[in-house]
């Protein structure tokens, strides 16, 4: 299941997350959270879904149809990231159940629209974070997350602390924002071991959904039985793929394409 936003180009959000899910062989479900108003350029606008919806929309699929894991994207608030958080409880959703959450920390678009309220990050740090089998934030995310500035590796294990002290089982810091490395390096960390992943930087400007689909193909390995260290790395590769095969849409930037 993906909780998150809808975006009308079709780029991100749900729409990336159910390709994704479709693509790897599996039925995808969907709690909408907001609804973005949105093309190639940019988020011109966004409605929000009233909280009690968006718990229902989780409830009503797990009481019928299951949920094998889940992932968030788009919270937009605090009432809906609290909403959130206490449906996969009653749901049996998160860490330390057999129902994988991964938390993608959506904050604002890669335009710099904002997609998550400011009231919203103390919420989002104390409450979700700790019911997260992993979280996936990019670099401006960890900055505004745990204020550490990600420059090269040593802050990228510092970040990588910060994130898991706040509760998840794992922290993944993306590093594909980390502009001065030919490499795109994640790090991915469960208190005990650092994990490097790396793979090499594809140069385009058609990334709009990358992470949103790097956390739709984790999420769908999780539920195919992957360990995480092996759904990330799986992910990766899904993405990396995707970024050299997107295609331009608009007259901004065009969509991840994972079509291989
Ligand atoms: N719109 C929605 C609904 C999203 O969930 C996201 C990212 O998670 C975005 C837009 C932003 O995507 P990007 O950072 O690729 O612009």
């Amino acid at each position: 299941m993906t909780i998150a936003g809808s975006d009308s180009g079709g780029g991100a959000g749900i729409q990336a997350d159910m390709r994704t899910f479709a693509l790897l062989g599996l039925h995808g479900c969907v709690a909408v959270t907001a609804v973005t108003v949105q093309n190639s350029l940019g988020v011109s606008g966004f409605q929000e879904i009233a909280p009690e919806t968006v718990s229902a929309q989780i409830r009503t699929v797990a009481d019928d149809i299951g949920i094998g894991a889940a992932k968030t994207g788009m919270l937009a608030s605090a009432p809906i990231i609290d909403a959130v958080v206490a449906q996969c409880t009653d749901s049996g959703i998160g860490r330390d159940t057999s129902t994988p959450l991964v938390v993608d920390p959506v904050c604002a678009s890669m335009h710099g629209n904002q997609l998550l309220a400011d009231s919203a990050l103390d919420t989002l740090r104390d409450k979700l974070f700790p019911l997260a089998t992993v979280v996936t934030p990019n670099l401006d995310e960890v900055r505004l997350i745990t204020g550490v500035d990600v420059v090269d590796t040593d802050s990228q294990r510092d970040a990588a602390k910060a994130l898991f002290d706040l509760g998840p089982a794992w922290a993944l810091v993306k590093g594909g924002h980390l502009r001065s490395s030919d490499h795109s390096p994640d790090l991915l960390y469960d208190g005990a071991e650092f994990i490097e992943l790396n793979h090499e930087r594809i140069d385009t400007t058609h990334d709009h959904g990358a992470g949103d689909t790097l956390a739709a193909a984790i999420t769908c390995a999780l539920a195919h039985g992957y360990s995480v260290p092996d759904a990330v790395a799986f992910a990766k590769e899904w993405v990396t793929r995707g970024l050299a095969a997107a295609y331009p849409l608009g007259a901004g930037h065009g969509p991840v394409n994972p079509l291989w």
